[in-house]
């Protein structure tokens, strides 16, 4: 059995700098103890968001080649003020909860991802393959479930339940429901949480989500939304685990309905796990926060407490392990201003950033509201062109939405004659450059149709290998790609204003951790501090599954020591 876990948002820097402070009875030990630990794998990418990174993951390949270049389109059928969807939905798909199909209630599919994945080529090489993946997001489930999953699960914020989608699989698992969590998340270790945390619990900049508060102990009975809150504590992969081990269960009982197999499970079996109640918590209170040191304590000992059960059921040398993260995360700007959260800067608070290997931002930072953005860019496009004839396929004029890191035009902004599309950049790029958040703005016209070597780690060719080979190809992508100042974000709208985020070129967002247990086959209590590309998540997963990689991993790095 091969688990693989992706643990959203786990920056290379907050693992380098907050593994080594865990207690050696947790997982991350435990998996640093048995396995490899690289420090710093990089992706080829500039958007580092959950989607691109997963699907980069787990297939190889960059946004440009795959398809998967943003987490959100805009919604062209949609209200006017341009409301962003998931690039997954598909209108040809119903979500599927534990009462079946609701055909009003469109799903998610893998439709937009144009390469193959670990698990495609695991179900070709091997029909009888078990391949159970399971997220708080589609985009995190998706990827690694690959075409035709056993089950793919992914938990609906907005339903308070796990769902499917009818691309998928007609029901629900019966497996596929959360176990009870506790009334309150309280410290689990407050001496611990209060000696390393940079800043008070009561940080200014934390969000509150619907009541759930920003100081310990967060009430669920306070919150508005059960589900939002439940996906922003560290109880929400608690429950992805429990729910993995329950598919295990299920499918290790011979008159269980979802299976026909011998309990012996002589076929491969990939359990993938996107751990993503990590991202909210960052998103919401900040990577320096009480709550996000008390999430990784927690993560921690639910990894050991998971890896404890698949030794038990399978015994230790019966699994294999690899985990990683889609992208990292930047500080807070209210955190920003404690000194304490930062020493990587010196006491002027603006020098020390080159000299910063994770390239980590000194000096003030701040975020970009996506959608108050898209308002004054809209003036901005009125301004210029006056209020267009009405006859768009939108009901925007000219610019269709803003969707991170994208300014998204109507097809009427893209029909515009030469010099009036000119003046609409021109304007645009001007307004855009005025903000000391944004650092540049990228005409995706004019990046080459072939990208840069991958050795080319400039922003050009970040942001190259992040976009569309063509505009208009395909649904997702647009047209102008704004590029954050280092430490500055687009408000990722979970607390609107508050906690931070990522999606940057930049080393703090762009590299991850990476470990690897295989008894036997992956050399135990190895470092690796030197950079590694992305593509070797999906080639050695491959390998533990004893089945090719994808086409855009093979030749990439192997963790997995052939026998002899
Ligand atoms: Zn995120």
């Amino acid at each position: 059995v091969v688990v693989s876990l992706v643990v959203d948002q786990m920056a290379a820097w907050i693992a380098a700098e907050r593994w080594p402070e865990l207690p050696a009875t947790g997982g991350f030990a435990r998996l640093r103890r048995e396995g490899t630990w690289l420090r710093d794998v990089r992706y080829a990418h500039a958007v580092t968001d959950t989607a691109p990174g997963h699907s980069a993951l787990y297939t190889g390949a960059v946004p440009r080649a795959s398809g998967i270049v943003a987490n959100e389109v805009i919604d062209a059928g949609g209200a006017p003020g341009g409301a962003r969807v998931s690039l997954l939905r598909d209108p040809l798909t119903a979500m599927v909860d534990a009462t079946g199909a609701h055909r009003d209630v469109p799903g998610s599919s893998i439709a937009a991802l144009r390469v193959e994945t670990v698990a495609d080529r695991l179900r070709a090489a091997r029909p009888d393959a078990w391949v159970v993946s399971l997220s708080l997001k589609d985009r995190g489930a998706i990827f690694a479930g690959g075409r035709a999953p056993t089950a793919a699960v992914w938990f609906d914020p907005k339903r308070d339940r796990f769902v499917t989608s009818s691309a998928f699989a007609a029901s629900l698992p019966r497996w596929a429901a959360p176990p009870p969590h506790p009334a309150t998340w309280e410290l689990l270790d407050p001496a611990w949480v209060s000696a390393h945390a940079a800043t008070p619990d009561a940080q200014e900049g934390e969000g509150d989500v619907d009541g759930f508060g920003t100081i310990f102990p967060h009430a669920f009975a306070a919150a508005k939304s059960p589900g939002h809150a439940l996906r922003t504590s560290p109880f929400a992969d608690d429950a992805l685990l429990a729910m993995a081990l329950g598919a295990l269960d299920a499918d290790r009982t011979p008159s269980s309905s979802s299976s026909s197999r011998s309990a012996g499970r002589p076929y491969p079996s990939l359990i993938a796990v996107s751990l993503s109640a990590n991202d909210y918590i960052g998103h919401t209170f900040g990577p320096d926060s009480w709550e996000a040191w008390d999430e990784l304590r927690r993560l921690d000992a639910a990894l050991a407490r998971f890896f404890d059960a698949l030794d038990a059921r399978l015994g230790p040398a019966g699994w294999a392990a690899v985990l990683a993260a889609d992208h990292g995360t930047t500080t807070m700007p209210e955190a920003a201003r404690v000194p304490r959260a930062r020493p990587w800067c010196d006491g002027a608070g603006t020098s020390a950033a080159k000299s910063d290997r994770w390239q980590r931002a000194c000096g003030p930072v701040g975020r970009i509201l996506p959608d108050d953005l898209a308002v004054t860019l809209r003036a901005t496009a009125e301004r210029v062109l006056g209020k267009g004839d009405g006859k768009g396929e939108t009901r925007e004029p000219w610019i269709a939405g803003v969707a991170d890191p994208y300014v998204i035009f109507t097809d009427a902004a893209r029909a515009l004659d030469a010099t009036r599309g000119e003046a609409l950049r021109a304007a645009l790029t001007k307004d855009l450059l005025a903000r000391t958040e944004i650092a540049r703005v990228i005409d995706v016209r004019g990046l080459p149709p072939r990208c840069p070597e991958e050795s080319d780690d400039s922003v050009d060719a970040l942001v190259c290998r992040a976009t569309p080979v063509r505009v208009g190809e395909a649904a997702a992508g647009g047209d102008l790609y704004m590029v954050a100042r280092p430490g500055s974000f687009f408000d990722p709208s979970v607390v609107v204003g508050k906690g931070s985020s990522h999606g940057s070129p930049y080393l703090f967002d762009r590299a991850v951790p990476m470990l690897a247990r295989a008894p036997g086959l992956v050399e135990a209590g190895r470092v690796v501090d030197t950079p590694v590309s992305f593509r070797v998540f999906a080639r050695t997963l491959a390998s533990l599954l004893g089945v090719e990689a994808p086409g855009a991993a093979r030749g990439a790095p192997d963790l997995v020591r052939r026998p002899p």
